[in-house]
């Protein structure tokens, strides 16, 4: 089923996650014991990140593929294009079509660290937008695209950054899934501004559960994202001890969570980080809740 249908005909809030697929050098099956955890909590759907640099881009949509039609789950296979030509898209596009893939999320990637690493000249993609419109054009794909919640870190105009989001959804956009965050108000606010802007397709919240202090610095290098004070406070008590950080991420996604259904969020998109039994403790955590709404 397309996202956009899942969306459509949705009766409670939408529940998925995401995960990454394992390196080059580590057997496809080790995605399996994720994918198998995952499965038994009955996701909507399952995304599988790209990577921008060539890392592990060949295996996202044999996993995709392996979700949809092992698992019998709906996937959705992010794919970026800012260092690809439109030559290699319209290829994954292709393959995708004959894998029954029928969801991408549109992205436009980050510029890959290797310093060494050949972009077309000149670029065939600079905003994810140009993507869409490629997609769109083939008339059998359900699009998805990444929001900002609180700003893209390249972009230090929000009421700019949303009139982009505004052209890359008129593109074609069917979802939108946002960046993780970690205080509602700025989802809250966002989503007021975006609808004022007259952007009206569904969007889901992207929850990443905060585990260890090196993971909450890196989510905090590559995003505009901001650390609540009552996390701060515990990251500073307690940032050496991956226990009990793990305890209070798992607790405070919970929160997250079961304020944002209430709120009347559309859906919840967890950053799983291939970790299904965290993923399992936040949905056990919301089960009742999410049953009410
Ligand atoms: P865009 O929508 O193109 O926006 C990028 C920047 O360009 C923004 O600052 C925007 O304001 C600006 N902009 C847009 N249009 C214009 C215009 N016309 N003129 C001037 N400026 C403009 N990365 C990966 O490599 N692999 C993944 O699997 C992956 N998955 C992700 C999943 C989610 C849910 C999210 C939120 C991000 C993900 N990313 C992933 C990261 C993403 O690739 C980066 O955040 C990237 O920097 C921006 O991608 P985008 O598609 O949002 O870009």
């Amino acid at each position: 089923m397309s996202i956009k249908d899942i969306f459509m005909n949705k009766k409670r809030p939408i529940l998925s996650f995401e995960i990454f697929p394992p390196k080059k050098d580590s057997p496809i099956e080790t995605i399996y014991t994720t994918i198998d955890g995952l499965k038994h909590l009955n996701p909507d759907f399952i995304s599988v990140t790209y990577g921008a640099g060539g890392s592990s881009k060949d295996r996202t949509v044999e996993i995709a593929s392996l979700i949809k039609h092992k698992y019998g789950i709906e996937a959705l296979a992010h794919l970026t294009c800012i260092s690809s030509t439109k030559d290699e898209i319209e290829h994954i596009l292709s393959t995708l079509k004959n894998n029954n893939l029928k969801n991408i999320l549109a992205l436009r990637g980050d510029l890959p660290q290797d310093k060494n690493f050949k972009f077309p000249t000149p670029l065939h993609y600079h905003y994810a937008k140009n993507l869409v419109s490629q997609i769109k054009q083939k008339n059998c794909f359900s699009i998805s695209a990444a929001c900002y919640p609180e700003g893209h870190i390249e972009c230090n105009n929000m009421a700019q950054d949303i009139e982009y989001l505004k052209e890359k959804v008129d593109a074609g956009v069917d979802l939108l899934i946002t960046q993780l965050f970690f205080d509602n108000e700025h989802l809250y606010d966002f989503m007021d501004k975006i609808r004022k802007a007259r952007i009206n397709v569904p969007v889901t919240a992207g929850i990443m559960p905060l585990l260890s202090k090196k993971q909450i610095e890196r989510c905090l290098s590559f995003s505009k994202a901001t650390l609540p004070k009552k996390f701060t406070r515990i990251l500073e008590k307690h940032g050496d001890n991956d226990e009990i950080l793990q305890e209070a991420g798992i607790t405070y996604a919970t929160d997250q969570i079961i304020d944002l259904l209430a709120w009347g969020i559309e859906g919840i998109h967890i950053y799983s980080m291939n970790r299904p039994q965290t993923a399992q403790r936040i949905v056990e955590n919301i089960s009742v809740f999410r049953s009410l709404i």
